[in-house]
């Protein structure tokens, strides 16, 4: 008899790849361990539920455990760690709530995500101070919120969770001050997209310190102020989110190579080194749809994408678990900011490319058409085959047209191909031209 494909992890690429492989080859025994109590959750709704927007945590749950149990017949088991891997004799060593014992497989599925960066700050571990990585910590927010009501809060981080983090507690009555160590928020989605979100959130009240490093937190207790640059100011809340790193400890003790980024090196089908041992999600590599180099974007997408199609290539049919474009948007109280491949230049001219970029102002519907408003497009492009190498878009509305640039890029589209793509109008929609079109022209013209 053959041994289950086990699974370890249990959220979005583990169960993903379970549902798939169980869907594929219902005969199949799969084991999933998860070492808390939540599986199957959207992290990416923490923000809204502290904010107010989401009711319950129970509502970020896509399937419930039970369900998964009794309609999915996955051999699901909270409150159960894998501690070790023996690729040699195809076991794990499982921690759970009766001791310890050893599962073996036949296929394994690292899914062990990431975890919240804890800088070396003093006070973390001061009452109201918090990283938001699971529900857990989620809930202890939200509760610390309800029973403080605090008057200010320090945001540590100006990536999407810090934004994110800023506009709930500002919404929960907060007075936010957000610290940036780099000369922008959002790093990543460049500058022509921090500029307005900045902008945006100044207009809404949030206080910006951009390149000011906390170094920590002060209180008796409870936190009562943050520290930064030598000075400080009160907070009665902080929320560190200075990023995450992938939790690799696990397979690496196992000698399961790491790549480049620090994650796990993983070849187009989401295997490892070792032929039976296959790593998904915030905790392992994919490759880069526009440098083809391994790169490491934690998103949810990418992790329940790679986790389906391991669940169909560990069921006989292999799969290749995509490219990644590192395509990301994010909600700044009233703006969408969004991003897709390589917007800045100098990472551009790293991967070889001579970038060429433009940045255009458009209305988001026609001009006349009421409820528009600007939207700023960003497009890069190697000056010399033409090929677009990134863009980025923010708005009030319509930035998940980032979706259209984004597909440009899966298809290595030059930029005289994407203006001519035929795109939906209708005046309460697009102009004619939509901004994106628009964004290609000038670029196009930029090239020529
Ligand atoms: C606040 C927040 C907002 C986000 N917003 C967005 C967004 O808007 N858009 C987006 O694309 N992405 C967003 N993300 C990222 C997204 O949630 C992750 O990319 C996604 O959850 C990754 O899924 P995963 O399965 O790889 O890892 P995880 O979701 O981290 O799951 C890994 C699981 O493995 C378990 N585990 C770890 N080690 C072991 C072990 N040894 N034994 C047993 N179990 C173990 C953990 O307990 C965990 O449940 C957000 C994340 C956060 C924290």
């Amino acid at each position: 008899m053959s041994d289950p494909f086990v699974i370890v992890g249990g959220d979005a690429a583990g169960m993903s790849a379970a549902s798939k492989a169980k869907r594929e080859q219902p005969d199949l025994d799969v084991v999933v361990f998860e070492k808390g109590d939540w599986v199957s959750y959207a992290a990416c709704g923490m923000p809204y539920y502290v904010k107010g927007d989401v009711d319950t945590l129970e509502d970020l749950v896509t399937v419930s455990p039970e369900r998964f149990r009794e309609e999915r017949d996955i051999d699901l088991r909270t409150g159960h760690e894998v501690v070790a891997i023996d690729p040699a004799a195809e076991t794990v060593t499982v921690a759970g709530p009766d001791g310890r014992f050893e599962q073996p497989y036949d296929d394994l599925l690292v899914g062990t995500g990431a975890s919240a960066i804890e800088p070396p700050f003093d006070g973390l571990g001061l009452d109201g101070v918090f990283t938001i990585h699971d529900m857990d910590e989620a809930d202890e927010i939200e509760a610390y919120v309800s029973e403080h009501e605090p008057d200010s809060a320090a945001i540590v981080g100006g990536g999407y969770v810090g934004i994110e983090m800023a506009e709930a507690l500002a919404t929960r009555g907060a007075d936010v001050h957000l610290y940036e160590m780099l000369p922008h928020v959002l790093q990543p989605f460049g500058e022509a997209v921090a500029e307005v979100v900045e902008d945006h959130l100044d207009a809404q009240g949030v206080d910006l310190h951009l390149e000011t490093a906390v170094s920590g937190f002060t209180g008796d207790g409870k936190i009562e102020r943050v520290e930064f640059e030598g000075e400080a100011a009160p907070a009665d809340i902080a929320i560190v989110g200075v990023g995450v790193s992938p939790n690799v400890d696990l397979a690496e003790d196992a000698g399961i190579e790491l790549g480049p980024t620090g994650a796990i090196a993983t070849d187009e089908y989401g295997r490892t080194n070792d032929e039976n041992v296959y790593a998904a999600g915030d905790c392992a590599e994919a490759r880069h749809v526009v440098t083809g180099e391994s790169d490491h974007v934690p998103l949810a997408l990418t992790a329940n994408r790679a986790g389906r199609a391991i669940g169909q290539t560990v069921t006989g049919t292999p799969t290749p678990v995509g490219d990644i474009a590192g395509t990301a948007i994010v909600k700044a109280f009233d703006l969408g900011a969004a991003r897709t491949g390589i917007v800045d230049e100098g990472r551009a001219r790293e991967a070889g490319f001579d970038p060429v970029s433009v940045s255009i102002d458009a209305s988001s519907r026609a001009h006349y058409y009421p409820g528009g408003d600007e939207l700023t497009v960003t497009l890069l492009a190697d000056r010399e085959s033409g090929r677009l190498l990134g863009g980025s878009v923010v708005g009030r509305e319509g930035a998940k047209r980032i979706d259209t640039v984004a597909m440009a890029l899966h298809s290595e589209l030059t930029v005289t191909e994407l203006q001519n793509a035929d795109l939906a109008y209708a005046p309460p929609f697009s102009p004619v031209w939509d901004p994106v079109l628009t964004a290609a022209k000038v670029l196009a013209g930029k090239l020529d």
